[in-house]
């Protein structure tokens, strides 16, 4: 080796815990990808910095094979970003800066403006009589498309008027008649075409003070029920940011539900904002990125993995609905884009806003401690005001499909006056429970701990009788096209059988209600309601969440049934009514945050309900309407729940009175994942944690098997961070050299949102 070689580390993307050292004779720019060779593949790794001297003897080093970028693609802020979250989450950094970058950049493509391709005549071409091109009919129809168009033809139009347009596209190039140029991607600004409302004081009062902190870490907490004008606070800071060439990140929980929340920020500013979500393909989100990380995009809106796009000029960080459980990662490199997005924040020196109608007690007690600025909208804007909360006691009141009497009421009188209502159900199919009646049999998945639901698949426009046979009753009657068994945790599908399998006898029914049993009884009851269904069934089809609510928009539904889905960012004016079916669901989950979310929801979906100048009722079915939760409902008293909530929380001992890891295992073979955990606890105990951590008994996870593995977890607790990640990080280095942890498949999640 050339003694002019440096060494410099390089993460690459491999599960181990460690960086690996590579020579160059050139200088490499740390954040500047390469590729190296990496066993008997070569892989695209990330240049973290020089280092004077390897642990390995120079002569076993080898040459990195390639510089791939000039400048560094990961600025020092965000490369500093991702060491701290590999440490944080105690995941190896090679994956964790994999995660952070397009999937083209990880593939080792060069991260081009990417722009769209664009044909125009020369002016040769234009002085062409296109009837001449008698024996090339493409070219002469490429030729007479693009003599239309002054600033020329994308190519991907230009590809779907004629099959052959490509060649016939190099046979005009040829010629020298047309040219082509790469044009970026929605770089047209239109003029600004809406102005936002003057701020009323609360909302003024949280954009000073927003504005105040601008060049310091400013974290805020905006907590205000849906309507009350977030969404306002947060235009009008980014509309200050602007003329500064500041540019704001925003994170939403999830884009597809929100399109109106892309639209409404194009219209308030006139300018292209660049998109990060899961529904793009690599090159539009490869091209987002890029006019992110140059400065071109003033605002990025996206996702979880948006947190960790860089900026050029950044100045803002906006966390939409912060409680929303999809900002945690459940796999794989387990982050809290929530939290990572603080930390951002705080290592920029740039003030972020959390908001949300139902903050997590985490960000919550922060607030009130102090370490958040708390801002409080406590009111609806304008002359909307909180709906009505009332609570259905059913011990009183028999359901029928899932249907008390007054909520069938109050939904005929909905329909009298021409208004929508919105039921919630948090369960999709048919029915949760497939039963013979005879004996007691229940359909339960082959491969999991968990019943199977029976799932019907309505032909479209057909009226479903939700007592009738499945197949062929009288006309008028269902036609149902298929009917299945399904399991919602690993997917697995089963025909139905005329028989129970252990009596063999035919009284076998459904029982309880799921989103499509509840849509059939809404037809039965109310022939005339136009009906719409949304859950993840119902809106699979691309396109089909769209549709659907732009019939609700044009006021072409007038009930609405659903999961979750409807739960998120809608703003429907016409919607007077919200029924909420199984609320007691989560009252007394497995799940400390059961409770937690379940109320989060409520509120949610009750947030849909008189949104515009009409008061809102919302009409909530319970076994249990004594519950503290619901009462804190009834009078929209966030902060009378989270008083009850915390105070749980510490006596139990739980977040955010302490923090959690949960180290999960999964195995194929019967006891192997507790087996692996035993193990891994003997070492933790022999690496003595102290007595601030505690390391539980591992346990069974509440569901053991899904999809044919067994599957156990081990908590670890603790009341200060500091020790807890103390011990983990030397605990996960032993478990990931252990000999008995080479055969399980194991996975540590730090600050855990999901306990199964
Ligand atoms: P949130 O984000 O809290 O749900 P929004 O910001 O979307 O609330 O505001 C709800 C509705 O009220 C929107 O239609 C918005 O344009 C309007 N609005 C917000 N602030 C004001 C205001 N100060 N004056 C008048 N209307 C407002
Ligand atoms: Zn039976
Ligand atoms: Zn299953």
């Amino acid at each position: 080796m050339s003694a002019a070689s440096r060494i410099y580390q390089v993460a690459v993307p491999t599960p181990l815990y460690r960086a690996f050292d590579y020579l160059a004779t050139v200088s490499l720019v740390p954040g500047t990808r390469v590729r190296v060779p990496f066993g008997r593949r070569e892989l695209v790794g990330v240049v973290l910095g020089e280092v004077a001297q390897s642990e390995l003897p120079s002569g076993r080093l080898k040459p990195i094979t390639q510089a791939l970028d000039a400048s560094a693609i990961l600025p020092p802020t965000i490369l500093g970003l991702l060491r701290w979250a590999a440490d944080y989450y105690h995941h190896p950094l090679g994956e964790v800066i994999h995660t952070a970058l397009p999937v083209r950049l990880r593939q080792g493509r060069a991260p081009d403006t990417a722009g769209v391709k664009v044909w125009m005549l020369t002016p040769e071409g234009r002085a062409v009589d296109p009837g001449a091109l008698k024996r090339a009919p493409t070219q002469r129809l490429v030729l007479e498309t693009l003599a239309l168009s002054a600033e020329g033809v994308e190519a991907d139009q230009l590809a779907q008027i004629s099959q052959r347009s490509a060649a016939a596209l190099r046979a005009l190039r040829s010629k020298g008649w047309v040219s082509s140029y790469q044009r970026d991607h929605r770089e047209e600004t239109k003029p600004a075409s809406v102005t936002g409302p003057p701020l009323n004081p609360g909302q003024q009062s949280a954009v000073s003070a927003i504005l105040a902190g601008l060049k310091n870490f400013y974290p805020c907490l905006l907590h205000g029920v849906t309507g009350s004008g977030k969404t306002e606070v947060y235009l009008s800071v980014i509309e200050q940011l602007l003329p500064q060439g500041k540019q704001s990140l925003v994170l939403v929980p999830e884009i597809s539900l929100t399109p109106q929340l892309v639209g409404r920020f194009e219209r308030r500013f006139g300018l292209p904002i660049a998109v990060l979500h899961s529904g793009l393909n690599e090159q539009e989100r490869l091209s987002a990125w890029v006019r992110a990380v140059e400065g071109k995009a003033p605002i990025v809106l996206g996702t979880r993995s948006a947190v960790f796009t860089p900026l050029r000029n950044p100045g803002l960080i906006v966390v939409d609905e912060e409680h929303d459980a999809s900002y945690k990662q459940q796999e794989g490199f387990r982050y809290s884009a929530r939290d990572v997005a603080v930390m951002r924040a705080a290592r920029e020196k740039i003030p972020i806003i959390l908001g949300s109608a139902t903050p997590s007690l985490e960000s919550l007690k922060n607030a009130r401690q102090g370490a958040y600025a708390l801002i409080e909208l406590p009111e609806r804007t304008g002359s909307a005001v909180m709906p009505d909360v009332r609570l259905l006691d059913m011990r009183r009141l028999k359901p029928s499909e899932g249907l008390s009497m007054p909520l069938r009421e109050a939904l005929a009188e909905r329909l009298e006056k021409g208004e929508q209502s919105i039921l919630f159900l948090n369960r999709r199919g048919f029915s949760p429970v497939w039963m013979c009646f005879d004996c007691g049999w229940v359909a339960s998945c082959k491969r999991c701990d968990a019943r199977l639901t029976l799932h019907q698949t309505i032909s479209p426009g057909a009226k479903l009788d939700a007592h009738s046979a499945p197949a062929g009753g009288a006309p008028g009657m269902a036609r149902i096209k298929k009917q299945k068994l399904l399991c919602h945790h690993c997917g697995a599908d089963q025909q139905i059988t005329p028989r129970c399998p252990t009596c063999q006898g035919e009284n076998l029914h459904p029982l309880g209600e799921g989103t499509e049993r509840v849509e059939g009884a809404l037809q039965k009851f109310f022939p005339n309601a136009r009906v719409e269904r949304i859950d993840r069934d119902s809106t699979a089809r691309r396109g089909a969440l769209e549709e659907i609510l732009r019939r609700v928009h044009e006021g072409k539904a007038d009930i609405l049934v659903g999961t979750q889905m409807l739960s998120k960012g809608h703003d429907f004016p016409n919607v007077t009514l919200v029924g909420i079916l199984n609320a007691d669901q989560g009252l007394y989950g497995t799940d400390f945050r059961s409770g937690e979310r379940l109320f989060q929801l409520i509120m949610q979906v009750s947030g849909r309900a008189g949104r515009a100048d009409k008061q809102g009722e919302v009409l909530i079915q319970t076994w249990h309407p004594d519950h503290p939760l619901f009462t804190a409902l009834q009078r929209h008293d966030f902060h009378g729940f989270a008083e009850y909530a915390l105070n749980e929380r510490r006596e139990a001992g739980y977040p955010p009175y302490s923090h959690l890891a949960l180290l999960r295992a999964e195995s194929p073979a019967p006891g192997a994942a507790l087996e692996f955990l035993n193990a891994a606890r003997v070492l933790a105990v022999r690496l003595a944690p102290g007595k601030d951590v505690q390391t539980l008994t591992p346990l069974p996870a509440p569901m053991e098997r899904r999809a044919g593995r067994y599957r156990a977890q081990m908590l670890v607790q603790s009341r200060q961070r500091g020790p807890l990640h103390d011990f983990l990080g030397r605990w996960v280095m032993q478990l990931a050299e252990a000999k008995f942890a080479k055969k399980t498949r194991w996975s540590l999640d730090v600050d855990p949102l999901d306990m199964h």
